[in-house]
């Protein structure tokens, strides 16, 4: 049996390896002509998404990469300090989130799997494919064609495939908020290694971190109408959290802005697969980055659907049973984040009770045992 993936993102090389892994032949086919490094910003790997990589064997690098980063200290923008949480739960070994470039994170999983013998198609954008019953071909925008049993979309949000695989699925939707983020070094910005400080600015949310290494990592959520782009994003920054007590203004005012991107998520899908065709990661559930679980997620949808490809006497069979494993966790996350990001955009009314309750509630869940549902999953192959 032979799988086309298509998207060289995070999920798609974690679905070659986890099909190589239950003997089946996969060909990654990426629209980009080179590969990610120059995707700027950072992402947070939680711990789930840690053990999923180990379930590939593909974890030691990420973290290595990566900074460890297992709490978050809350904060107001008029310098209250709201309270201190976990940042996810930390797994049976002690294993912690991990915070990571995403051009490492991108390069790593895909040099994992290219270390592994898989084929990785660059250029190639995919723009249909006809399932035939028997097979499926699909057809890129450089005229070339590649044909297989199964096509697997890890082609993201805006994902192509998703469009064909059911032309009425719901759009993604804008959140209200852009996102931004980059990487500064200056002495002055100081912090405990690990520690990731979280405001809830008057007009935006902003987080940053200090490495050990001395750089400050920090990201930063704007409420803003989609389209909105002026030519410079750094005073726009720079205005909307200048009156925020804490250094947000001038971590960015030192900082080349790498990272400016509308935030989508997606509503629940009627539709996970079709055929031979099925949608995993952001194709078929992309979550806002509040939760930071997206990568965790797609990470955790490549191996259930090997095991179901293995276990199942077919492959729609195995699709189904993929969607029924898979479902109601992943729309349980999309719900969370956007309560998360909901909270971020908040109007002077609601920060006003929002920087009140959030302390009695920071309090109730600072070891996060409640989201154990979402960090203490193990899926195994
Ligand atoms: C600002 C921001 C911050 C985030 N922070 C976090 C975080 O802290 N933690 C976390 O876990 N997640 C985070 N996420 C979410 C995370 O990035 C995604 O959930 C994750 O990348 C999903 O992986 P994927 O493989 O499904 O899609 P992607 O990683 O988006 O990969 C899709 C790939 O498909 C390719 N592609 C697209 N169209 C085609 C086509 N037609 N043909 C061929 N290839 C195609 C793309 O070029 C890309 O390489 C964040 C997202 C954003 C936007």
């Amino acid at each position: 049996m032979k799988a086309l993936v298509i998207g060289c993102g995070i999920g798609g090389p974690a679905t070659a390896m986890a099909l190589r892994e239950v003997g089946i032949d996969a060909e990654i086919f990426e629209a980009y002509d080179g590969t990610a490094e120059g995707v700027g910003s950072f992402l947070n790997v939680a711990s789930n998404g840690l053990d999923a990589l180990r379930t590939l064997g593909a974890h030691r690098a990420v973290m290595a990469a990566g900074i460890p980063t297992p709490h978050m200290v809350m904060w107001s923008g008029t310098g209250k300090r709201l309270g201190e949480v976990a940042n996810g739960l930390a797994l049976d070994d002690g294993t912690v989130s991990h915070t990571i470039l995403r051009s490492d994170l991108y390069r790593i999983v895909r040099d994992e799997a290219a270390a592994r013998g898989i084929t990785i198609s660059y250029g190639k954008r995919l723009v249909s494919y006809d399932d035939t019953g028997d097979q499926v071909t699909a057809r890129f925008a450089d005229g070339t064609e590649a044909s297989g049993d199964l096509l697997i979309a890890a082609d993201g949000v805006h994902s192509r495939t998703r469009a064909q695989l059911d032309p009425k699925a719901p759009q993604p939707r804008y959140s209200g908020l852009y996102s931004f983020g980059g990487i500064v070094r200056d002495p002055r910005f100081t912090g405990e290694p690990g520690v990731y400080h979280m405001v809830f600015g008057k007009r935006g949310f902003f987080g940053y971190t200090v490495a050990e290494s001395g750089d400050t990592w920090w990201f930063a959520n704007l409420p803003r109408e989609l389209g909105d782009v002026p030519a410079d994003w750094k005073p726009v920054l720079v205005e909307a959290f200048k009156d925020d007590t804490n250094f947000s203004a001038e971590i960015i005012r030192g900082s080349e802005v790498d990272l400016a991107l509308p935030v989508h998520d997606l509503p629940p899908l009627r539709t996970w697969h079709k055929g031979r065709v099925v949608l995993t990661g952001d194709a078929a559930h992309a979550t806002s980055p509040s939760s930071g679980q997206g990568a965790s997620q797609a990470i955790e949808d490549a191996i259930v659907l090997a095991r179901c490809l293995r276990d199942a006497p077919g492959h729609e069979e195995a699709f189904e049973r993929f969607e029924s494993e898979r479902r109601e966790r992943v729309e349980r996350v999309v719900a969370y984040s956007r309560t998360i990001s909901n909270s971020k955009a908040a109007g002077p009314v609601g920060r006003v009770f929002r920087d009140l309750m959030m302390p009695l509630f920071l309090k109730k869940t600072a070891s996060q045992e409640s989201l154990s549902w979402m960090y203490r999953h193990h899926v195994s192959l």
